[in-house]
């Protein structure tokens, strides 16, 4: 739904706050949105982006800020739901003085909200504004940070594989399995890694030379296949892992699949209309939101001093949660979609009942 009025979007989505910021010697023009921390601050990253006008700006940054907040309490983490949008080119709009700028507005929120890296944004970002907040992660890992998500995104993903797996044929091994994956970049490469170490059997495209060359040279066994011939082959799992929306009507009739589990955001183009159609045809859809969290958990352990072991113990838990969204869907007859969202609500609203009796 698009929301025409400033409040429209802030009243529809039930956010807590939402912050507006202006600085007429930079540019700078930015708004931060809290969803909710009920579970604690509202971590998201920054995304930097030329939208066409005001109200598109802020129905991104409601939406992607909700967002987070079930990502956040879904993967079990003490956190809350925030984004913000930056308003403006990345390539032309930003310097040193625009970011620290920036950087002021999230430390007037008092750590309310915590910033990390997104579209549009990079590490380098990160460093200007931590001169001016500590309120970001995702920095650096010569900074202390927590450096490159992906290979735990990566490991986010591989759990939740064999989660559905399990579900699906009760046996949690991949070995011998079909798996096709779609995008070989910085997240996809990893997934390729621990399924090949598995002995599974993977069919990957990307649209860029270097990526395919990337994943030959590393595992030669891997098959190469056309990027639009990835949706009909005759697998047992379709992990999308490059972009959104690539689940909807035109390709769910050519899926031959009985899982999909990928890491890309935003998987299913009509949340409820194309995780039905999945339900339909018995296919097994891992909430990508739920599976892709291991990238937010590695941030998130930058916050309480970072600790590996303990973020690739959060990783493997996402497939204990996955389990929970697939039995839960089958008692209540609803999507997978439809669980996750659930689960993740109600653990919001049992902690938020806790706080009213302190
Ligand atoms: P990336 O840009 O490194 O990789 C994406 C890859 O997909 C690229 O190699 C690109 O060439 C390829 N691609 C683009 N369009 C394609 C198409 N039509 N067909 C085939 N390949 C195509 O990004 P990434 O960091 O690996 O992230 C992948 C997805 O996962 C994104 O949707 C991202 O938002 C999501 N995600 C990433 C992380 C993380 O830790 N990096 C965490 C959560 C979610």
């Amino acid at each position: 739904m698009e929301h025409t009025t400033l409040f429209g979007g802030i009243v529809h989505y039930e956010h807590e706050q939402v912050m507006l910021c202006h600085d007429k010697h930079t540019g700078l023009k930015a708004i931060i949105a809290i969803h909710n921390t009920v579970l604690g601050p509202a971590l998201g990253g920054t995304r930097m982006w030329q939208y066409a006008n005001d109200l598109e700006a802020l129905e991104d940054v409601l939406r992607l800020s909700r967002g987070m907040t079930y990502k956040a309490s879904l993967a079990g983490l003490n956190l809350g739901g925030g984004k913000a949008v930056i308003i403006g080119d990345p390539r032309k709009d930003k310097n040193e003085a625009f970011m620290r700028r920036y950087g002021k507005f999230v430390h007037n929120l008092g750590g309310k909200y915590i910033t990390a890296e997104d579209v549009g944004t990079t590490t380098k970002d990160m460093e200007y504004i931590h001169m001016e907040t500590p309120y970001v992660a995702g920095i650096p890992e010569s900074m202390g940070g927590s450096g490159d998500p992906s290979p735990f995104t990566a490991y986010g993903v591989y759990m939740g594989m064999k989660a559905a797996a399990k579900y699906k044929w009760g046996k949690d091994s991949l070995q011998g399995k079909k798996i096709s994956i779609q995008g070989a970049g910085s997240v996809g490469f990893h997934i390729i890694e621990h399924l090949t170490k598995e002995g599974a059997v993977i069919y990957f495209t990307d649209i860029f030379e270097d990526k395919i060359k990337n994943v030959q040279k590393h595992f030669s066994e891997a098959i190469y296949v056309k990027p639009e011939e990835i949706y009909s082959l005759p697998v047992d799992i379709y992990s999308p892992s490059a972009l959104g929306a690539t689940v909807n009507d035109e390709t769910i009739p050519q899926l031959k699949c009985e899982i999909i589990t990928g890491c890309a955001n935003n998987q299913l183009k009509d949340e409820l209309k194309h995780a039905q159609m999945l339900k339909e045809r018995d296919i097994l859809y891992a909430p990508d939101y739920l599976v892709n969290a291991g990238g937010l958990i590695n941030v998130y352990s930058e916050l309480n001093g970072y600790n590996r072991k303990r973020v690739l113990e959060q990783c493997e838990y996402i497939y204990t949660i996955a389990m929970n969204v697939f039995e839960e869907a089958y008692t209540k007859n609803i999507t997978t979609a439809q669980s996750a969202n659930e689960l993740a609500e109600k653990r919001i609203q049992s902690i938020a009942n806790n706080k009213l009796y302190r």
